[in-house]
């Protein structure tokens, strides 16, 4: 703030003095920025400050850019050179929406004096190597958040070899991985592919690659890290032995459907909420996914005595508090649900939902995906419909599923952004983010009380945070259930675009970003677990249920394969 002010107030004055703006003011501001980064790097300053920092910097820099253009095109009149800062394309890739992480590296690196060409959220790959081209980029930066945009990422870094690039490619976002990256796309670009775990690490990365001194060095280091990682991930592969899918279903969940307890909801069909009321949504928020975002780690409340991280997560929170206000105060943006419930039926490991109690219509089947890999004697191996009646125990069962997301986030972000205010631009998404999932709880409630067991379950706000009820709504794409497309399935049911404007992404990704999507399975048994790695055997088995090919399950359920696809 302190910045900002001098700025307004000394800089004119500084023209005037000087008529350098350049010197007086452009140089000491990044010094400070670069003291910023090197403390940040160091874990001695947090990811908030140097958000906030960086729209001192950027406030600062867009008053003094009209005097830094004529400055340089003085300097380029008189023969001189103008120096330009380093380029880096940054792009959510194709298929994929979020965007958090990737503006925040992009602010980092601004902050630490590179140019970031910042191509939005899915971009395809022709389109990134046309930008990295036209502004002679020094690297590429990809985010992603969904299983899916693993695939596209390595699909980037065989167009960069194809097409001849030999900038560096950085790698990032919370579904990739340092496996992943050293496995799957670094063997396909040979000029350097760097993940990237957090923001806190890109200054020092990029640092490394933008200089020539380090350049060569760092990424033979990178290389031969990676090799030490792909020796070691094959090692790991090679000793699972997985049951076969027959023996696995053998030893299903145990539930005596006879004797079982079948909760039968009060109202079944589908409910549609247009415009929820933000305010009912607050005391579902949990609080401790917020600080992740902000790349503070630590459980609320008790992070906010935190000895090390407490006193930015009290700043960070009443900036949260701040944005939430705002965005509940003034309606700045729109909660929407559909959700149902409906007669349903395990049949062998898929379920079946009817249109009526006498099942005489089926309105959709979902599929759901066995654990295979072995486990201590006396542990069963859990599919999602393990926790449903199967139709050939002769009783109805009950399943649900529900779909809601945040509406009008990226037109404020882009207003905010606009502003040159990237603080509250991402305040506002991680913001909305929190709104989100507190919906999936809100209505997760209003699913139980439905059931019957909801009303006497007598549960606080943090207890209901902590899950602490009867009953999952396990999400596609999560373990229970990685496989993406069966969002398709499910925004068909309860007809997600045309109800409340939800799409999905060529990948399954849900847009609005801020959204989520699951299943309501009531049985006191049902509970999270992840399906794990999956054999062939179950692979094919459930192509021929989905009416997929082999190739294309494989595809979607890359990261859960046992085996190398195409081989043996
Ligand atoms: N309260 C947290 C919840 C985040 S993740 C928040 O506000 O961010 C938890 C959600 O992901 C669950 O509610 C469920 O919908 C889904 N989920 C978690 N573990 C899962 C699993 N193993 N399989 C499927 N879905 C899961």
């Amino acid at each position: 703030k302190g910045m900002t002010d001098h700025v307004d107030a000394d800089t004119e004055e500084a023209l005037k003095k000087y008529g350098r703006p350049l010197h007086v003011i452009e140089g000491p501001l990044m010094d400070g920025m670069r003291v910023v980064g090197d403390l940040f790097g160091a874990g001695k300053m947090f990811l908030p400050q140097v958000v906030k920092s960086a729209r001192v910097m950027k406030k600062s820099v867009a008053w003094l850019t009209p005097y830094m253009e004529e400055e340089k095109r003085q300097a380029l009149a008189a023969g001189g050179e103008a120096s330009s800062k380093a380029k880096i394309i940054m792009a959510t890739v194709k298929g994929d929406v979020h965007d958090i992480g990737k503006n925040i590296v992009g602010v980092v690196l601004a902050c630490n004096g590179y140019e970031i060409v910042d191509l939005g959220v899915m971009v395809p790959a022709d389109k990134i190597l046309a930008a990295a081209r036209e502004h002679k980029a020094e690297m590429i930066g990809l985010s992603g958040l969904i299983t899916p945009s693993l695939d596209e990422m390595v699909h980037v870094a065989s167009e960069m070899t194809r097409e001849g690039f030999t900038i560096p490619l950085l790698i990032g976002g919370a579904t990739t991985s340092k496996a992943h990256t050293a496995v799957k796309i670094e063997p396909r670009y040979a000029h350097g592919v760097v993940h990237v775990i957090d923001a806190s690490r890109v200054v020092g990365v990029a640092g490394k690659l933008a200089n020539p001194d380090t350049r060569e060095a760092y990424k033979a280091e990178i290389r031969a890290e990676y090799e030490k990682v792909r020796i070691d991930f094959e090692a790991k592969r090679a000793r699972v032995h997985l049951l076969s899918l027959d023996a696995a279903r053998k030893n299903r969940t145990p539930i005596d459907w006879a004797t079982s307890e079948i909760a039968v909801p009060s109202q079944t069909g589908i409910t549609v909420l247009e415009d929820f009321p933000l305010e009912e949504l607050v005391p579902f928020i949990d609080w401790s996914p917020f600080f992740h975002a902000w790349e503070l780690r630590g459980r609320f409340p008790k992070i906010l005595d935190d000895e090390v991280v407490g006193t930015q997560a009290r700043e960070l929170y009443e900036d949260g508090q701040r944005i939430l206000k705002w965005l509940v105060g003034e309606k700045k943006v729109r909660a929407k649900a559909v959700y149902g419930l409906f007669p349903a039926n395990a049949v062998g490991d898929d379920i079946e939902l009817y249109g009526d109690t006498a099942r005489t219509t089926t309105l959709t089947t979902f599929h759901t995906l066995r654990q295979q890999a072995p486990k201590p004697e006396g542990q069963p191996h859990h599919a999602l419909s393990d926790f449903i009646a199967p139709r050939a125990s002769g009783r109805l069962d009950y399943a649900g599923c529900f779909a809601v997301s945040i509406h009008g986030v990226d037109t404020l972000a882009a207003e905010l952004e606009a502003q040159n205010n990237d603080f509250d631009a991402l305040m506002v998404k991680a913001i909305s983010d929190r709104f989100a999932e507190a919906f999936a709880e809100c209505l997760h409630k209003k699913v139980r009380d439905l059931w019957g067991y909801g009303l006497t379950e007598g549960l606080t706000p943090e207890e209901i945070i902590r899950e602490q009820y009867r009953g999952i709504r396990p999400a596609p794409g999560y373990p229970a259930c990685p496989e993406h497309t069966e969002k398709r399935l499910l925004f068909e049911l309860l007809d997600a675009e045309k109800r409340i404007g939800m799409k999905l992404t060529e990948n399954c990704a849900m847009w609005p970003a801020s959204a989520v999507s699951g299943f309501y399975l009531a049985h006191p048994d049902s509970k999270y677990f992840a399906v794990g790695r999956l054999g062939k055997d179950q692979i094919e088995d459930y192509a021929k249920r989905k009416g997929m090919s082999v190739a294309e399950v494989e595809k979607w359920l890359a990261p859960n394969l046992n085996y190398e696809p195409g081989g043996a």
